[in-house]
């Protein structure tokens, strides 16, 4: 029997090679009919035998194109109209879309072929792609994605790049970024000063001024990195104080598996993520006995290893360095260059050469960070590759904005059951970062279609986001979320859940609802609404916002709330305080509470406890004392330490008191410090689970949610969710956006979407 049905394909289906996919897979099973690309998703209508169009869909649902991501599929009979033959129809005129722009992906095995295929006409040409890799995101000006509409706009295409691009059996028909050497965009070297270097090959140059120990600024495909040879200690030292970048780790990117194997422990997880399209940098263990410079990630358990994503970088890599340093290009709190000239003057004096090119950087894109723990692959920055493929919600919600937090930001729109969550954007603290976060409001707004009425927002009054969101007109709606609840919506919102759940939220700092700085949270919490039923003893922060940088501070105030007035013993014979007057100050401003503000934060309690332990008095940047402890711990065996729980009225305290006077006694023994870490780590995980109980026998709750910058500690994590499940708990935490604040857009866009619902 002859049938005609009509399909509609929506999600990212386009700019991914689906129209020539689908015209084969029409061909192969002899129907007739068209594929064409509409505003509101792909739309097929196929004729001929009922059983050819159904072996036909089970082609189409078995092997889609490797980027494509099919969010719904509907279908319908129509009238038979005897067509002839398959044809693929021009695209019809914009208006309202359900079509995503796809992310940017790296170069795939084909182009690779090619690349290093001496007969092929693109032989060594660094910017070859086709419908399966290439740059997306960060060269769309506009949407449709449609040359046109890219910064490929202005390379006419030479007549072999037209025959490709209008060949529906070529494996580049419709390539946007299509290019070869005669049409395509060309590299370029400048000097530190922006002159181009008129004699010799560009990349050539660049290779011997990396290998004499210079500072390359190289244009990728999310912004420029800074790069040198991860094997000389001297250019590293040189980068870094050229960038004020001491201590934090540098992110490197290796020739092949192969290498990153033998400078760090990388496992089937860990390789599989190095290797997917979407190329993130992998945080894995280091191996003992470096292989690269110590220099590239002093003090800390991980290195933070990529593989080449683009044409160029695997010309870079290609017999010339195992590994080179490829950190972003910005400077200290500074979104990352896109620009040539922007790079050339905002890294001057950093940089001693550019290797740029002529295609423009228009969105920009920083790597993406993941990890694996407890066996899963963790997201910790959500940027290239991932962004901006929005996250499939359980229901749909009505449209909102919600404009993220202070720090790590990111923003979401969401629309129906999709939330359309930006690249990561960062701290928002400079007024280069302010314009970046305006930028990408621009763009998202575009990408989502979508200008919603609902904005939603943190309750710190100081946030630039909070203030932004007090800017907006007067008819827009403004719903503030609590910091906490945001993180534990979020996780919610990933893992598809409802309802009232156990949130354990456990970070740096939060804005609190009675005026304290929260950051060590249990919450019983659904989507809509929260209670704050425990949380970690408060203490306090003496100095404030100077404790995150001077922790040695939160050391004193954790022995203070342990010993009393007896503190001071205790500080002075572990050599806690960097001058001695200060004991006497610290005395006063804490019994005063003078610039001291109260907190339950977990992630201060790491900077303490690291001091305790003798790590570090000051910081260089935030996270860096819990990433050492976390490293101190790696090798260690331990015990639970003591601590307390006491219901005070209907909320519940966390007291770490009894643990810190065990340290601190342990450590007076002579106990290794390594060893201290670890049974640190094992008190939290212990203690959360304890509170978790003492929440399911009040509630009855069994599901808990977690989420939170410490859950970026592997060892805190594992720890955590295995001993939760070993009571009986149901444990849900975040895999595909980050458990850090670039998640609290997601869970304030869900949060104020459920109340505008009710
Ligand atoms: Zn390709
Ligand atoms: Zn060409
Ligand atoms: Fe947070």
């Amino acid at each position: 029997m002859i049938k005609r049905v009509r399909y509609l394909f929506t999600g990212v289906v386009q700019g991914v090679g689906f129209r020539p996919f689908i015209f084969r897979m029409a061909t192969r099973h002899l129907l007739s009919g068209f594929v064409q690309n509409r505003p509101d998703g792909v739309v097929v209508e196929v004729e001929g035998p009922a059983d050819a169009i159904h072996s036909f869909m089970s082609g189409v649902n078995r092997e889609p194109p490797p980027l494509a991501d099919v969010s719904e599929i509907s279908s319908e009979e129509v009238e038979i109209r005897n067509d002839k033959a398959f044809l693929i129809i021009e695209s019809e005129a914009r208006g309202p879309g359900k079509v995503h722009i796809a992310p940017d992906i790296a170069t795939c095995g084909d182009c690779l072929k090619e690349l290093f295929d001496p007969a092929d006409r693109r032989f060594r040409y660094p910017f070859i792609n086709c419908t399966n890799c290439g740059p997306r995101l960060t060269i769309i000006k506009d949407v449709p994605y449609d040359r046109i509409n890219t910064s490929m706009s202005c390379f006419p295409m030479c007549s072999l790049c037209r025959e490709e691009y209008e060949n529906p059996g070529d494996r580049r028909y419709h390539a946007e970024p299509i290019a070869c050497p005669a049409c395509g965009p060309q590299l370029t070297l400048l000097d530190g000063k922006g002159t181009p270097l008129s004699d010799g090959d560009p990349l050539e140059k660049a290779i011997e001024f990396l290998h004499s120990g210079f500072v390359v600024a190289i244009k990728g495909l999310g912004g420029f990195h800074l790069a040198v040879d991860a094997a000389n200690d001297e250019a590293i030292k040189r980068l870094r104080s050229r960038k004020f970048r001491e201590e934090k780790p540098l992110a490197v990117m290796v020739r092949d598996v192969e290498t990153a194997r033998s400078i760090s422990k990388i496992g089937k997880e860990e390789e599989l993520i190095l290797l997917s399209p979407q190329r993130p940098i992998v945080l894995a263990k280091k191996r003992k006995g470096e292989r690269i410079s110590p220099a590239v990630a002093p003090g800390v358990s991980d290195f933070g290893i990529m593989l080449p994503y683009t044409p160029l970088h695997h010309m870079l890599l290609e017999k010339n360095f195992r590994a080179l340093v490829m950190t972003s290009a910005n400077q200290v709190d500074e979104p990352i260059c896109i620009e040539n000239r922007e790079a050339v003057k905002r890294l001057d004096g950093i940089a001693d050469w550019f290797l740029v090119h002529n295609r423009d950087i228009l969105v920009r894109c920083d790597d993406s960070i993941a990890t694996v723990s407890s066996g899963e692959r963790r997201i910790i920055r959500r940027s290239r590759g991932f962004a901006p493929i929005p996250i499939t919600l359980a229901k749909p919600y009505p449209p909102v904005l919600a404009l993220g937090p202070q720090m790590k930001t990111t923003l979401c729109i969401l629309k129906g059951n999709l939330a359309f969550l930006s690249p990561h954007i960062g701290d928002m603290e400079t007024p280069e970062a302010r314009d970046f976060y305006r930028e990408t409001l621009g763009l998202m707004k575009k990408i989502a279609e979508c200008d919603p009425g609902i904005v939603a927002c943190d309750l710190h009054p100081g946030y630039y986001t909070t203030k932004l969101a007090e800017g907006l007109t007067a008819s827009s709606r403004v719903i503030r979320v609590q910091h906490h609840h945001a993180h534990i919506v979020s996780s919610m919102a990933e893992n598809g859940i409802e309802g009232e759940v156990i949130g354990i939220a456990m970070d740096g700092t939060g804005y609190g609802t009675d005026g304290t700085v929260w950051g060590g949270e249990f919450l019983v919490a659904s989507e809509a609404a929260f209670t704050r039923v425990g949380h970690i003893t408060n203490y306090l922060l003496p100095g404030g916002e100077k404790a995150i940088r001077e922790p040695w501070r939160i050391a004193v105030s954790l022995l203070r709330q342990a010993y009393g007035d007896d503190w001071t013993d205790v500080a002075k014979s572990l050599d806690i305080v960097p001058e001695k007057s200060f004991y006497e100050t610290m005395d006063r401003i804490m019994k005063q509470g003078f610039n001291s503000p109260l907190t339950s934060s977990l992630g201060r309690i790491f900077d303490g406890v690291a001091v305790i332990l003798g790590l570090r008095k000051k910081v260089t940047f935030e996270g860096q004392a819990a990433m050492e402890l976390e490293a101190m711990a790696r090798y260690g065996s331990g015990r639970v330490m003591q601590f307390g729980i006491e219901e005070a009225g209907d909320i519940i305290h966390l007291d770490f008191s009894p643990m810190i006077r065990a340290i601190t006694k342990r450590l007076q023994a002579g106990k290794d410090s390594g060893e201290l870490a670890f049974s640190f780590h094992l008190t939290l995980q212990v203690a959360f689970c304890k509170m978790a109980r003492t929440i399911r026998d009040k509630t009855g709750l069994n599901r808990v949610v977690l989420s939170g910058g410490c859950f970026q500690n592997r060892i805190l994590t594992e720890g955590t969710i295995a001993e939760l499940e070993k009571a009986g708990f149901d444990v849900f935490f975040h895999n595909a956006i980050p458990a850090n604040d670039g998640c609290i857009s997601l869970g304030q866009a869900v949060c104020a979407g459920a109340q505008a619902m009710r």
